[in-house]
């Protein structure tokens, strides 16, 4: 919300949902919903994709590292194969540059989520936005409760949920 905040002003925004990596489906349509109203109350569009935790699993978790501690390869690979559908999505409708909200929680790795995005930006000829959203946490967090948007207990798949329970 806040990474949105800040670039409505500089760009022609098209915001994409996409997190199949979300478990259980209730959950993603929590999250979805929430973003529905968010576009809706901005004009911006939003384009979602259909829920297929399946898809994800299979392309993301591995024996080896879904008992991994958020941060791990898991996730490397949960955010390039995320970042991955959004490039070709953007690559498809001819837009021309990339950003993503995923470097916001102060639990992800700026520099990593950065380096994908790069990667995958120069695969599909886009333009990377690599800016510090870190320092919008803070508002993330102030607008949330401003708007009463849900407010996520985990990071998204279940290996995540069940380290917080
Ligand atoms: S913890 Fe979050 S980033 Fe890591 S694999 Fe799960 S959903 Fe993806």
């Amino acid at each position: 919300m806040a990474v949105i905040e800040y670039l409505e002003p500089l760009y022609d925004l098209v915001l994409y949902f996409t997190d199949s990596n979300i478990w259980s489906e209730s959950e993603f349509e929590k999250r979805k919903k929430e973003l529905i109203n968010l576009a809706k109350d901005k004009k911006i569009e939003l384009i979602t994709a259909s829920y297929d935790h399946e898809e994800w699993l299979k392309a993301v978790v591995t024996s080896e590292n879904k008992l991994d501690q958020e941060g791990g390869t898991r996730c490397e690979r949960c955010f390039t194969w995320r970042l991955e559908k959004a490039a070709q999505l953007a690559s498809e409708r001819n837009i021309e540059f990339i950003a993503t909200t995923l470097s916001v929680s102060p639990r992800k790795d700026y520099n990593l989520v950065n380096q994908i995005l790069s990667d995958v930006a120069a695969k599909y000829g886009l333009k990377p936005l690599l800016m510090n959203f870190r320092k919008l946490f803070n508002r993330s967090v102030e607008l949330s409760r401003e708007y009463g948007f849900y407010r996520q207990k985990y990071c998204g798949c279940e290996f995540s949920a069940r380290k917080e329970k």
